[in-house]
């Protein structure tokens, strides 16, 4: 029995990164697609609660494929293909997007943010991005996602875990090899341009270009600009567990600071 694949993303269902993934997976999967009418970029995880939300059935053009577009986030195609289109899908692939997705950067993707709802819903998920935003290769990343997906569901993925893929924008005989990393951190300069609207109102644009906080040895962000392709496991538990060491710890810790606070308060 062939395994059903719901394919999502955050650039629009109209976007040529959906459509190459999509062309490689139906080759060897049965593909459901689910995925936003418009551009969907940097909404993280949000989800629709303030609005109807709509889901049509849509034809891509030469894709034989179940497809559907919503009025949604990344999120809500997830839990919309998940619960309501068809069958419950084997696997959930997010992309391929058009830029990295590297460092903190994931609490702003919709690409990866899709992912991670797959990991909530308990389905396996990986997110596929290229990193770079103008005239990004996709044939590489979707062959790539295609044997991905494969290996994925033979290895089988822990519950609440997601796999973060970034591709080097390279053609595929220039790709090095895939390396696991780490997510290192990458975080965006708070640049903000103020600018006057026509009734001399100040309005906002953010214009921060990202930087490299840490992409030192094991990060995405170093094996993506050393030509290589990063694959960075991510979990939902966001727990800081050094800290939660540091903060359990009864003389140094948060309980014994509380009490000496309380002590000065006197
Ligand atoms: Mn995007």
């Amino acid at each position: 029995m062939s395994r059903r694949v719901l394919v999502t993303n955050d650039d629009g269902i109209r976007s040529p990164g959906l459509s190459a993934l999509v062309e490689q997976l139906r080759r060897d999967f049965e593909v459901v697609v689910v995925a936003p009418e418009r551009e969907q970029s940097a909404v993280g995880h949000s989800i629709t609660l303030h609005k109807p939300l709509r889901m049509q059935p849509v034809r891509l053009e030469g894709m034989d494929v179940e497809a559907y577009e919503t009025n949604g986030t990344p999120a809500d195609c997830v839990v919309l293909g998940a619960v309501r289109a068809g069958s419950r899908p084997d696997l959930v692939v997010s992309g391929i997007n058009a830029g990295a997705n590297l460092g903190e950067e994931l609490f702003y993707s919709g690409t990866v943010s899709a992912a991670v709802e797959a990991a909530i819903q308990g389905l396996p998920a990986f997110a596929v991005s290229v990193a770079s935003r103008d005239d990004p290769l996709y044939e590489p990343a979707a062959r790539l996602a295609r044997r991905l997906a494969q290996a994925v569901l033979a290895l089988g993925m822990p519950t609440g875990s997601l796999l973060n893929v970034n591709l080097p924008n390279l053609p595929e005989e220039e790709l090095g090899a895939l390396v696991i990393t780490r997510l290192g951190r990458r975080s965006y300069s708070n640049q903000i341009e103020e600018r006057r609207d026509p009734g001399g109102r100040p309005y906002f644009w953010f214009t921060g270009e990202p930087e490299e906080v840490d992409s030192g040895p094991g990060t995405g962000s170093g094996a993506v600009a050393e030509g290589r392709i990063s694959v960075t496991p991510v979990h939902t538990d966001l727990s800081d567990y050094a800290l939660i060491e540091r903060l359990r710890d009864e003389e140094g810790g948060l309980a014994a600071r509380l009490l000496e606070a309380e002590g000065d308060g006197r």
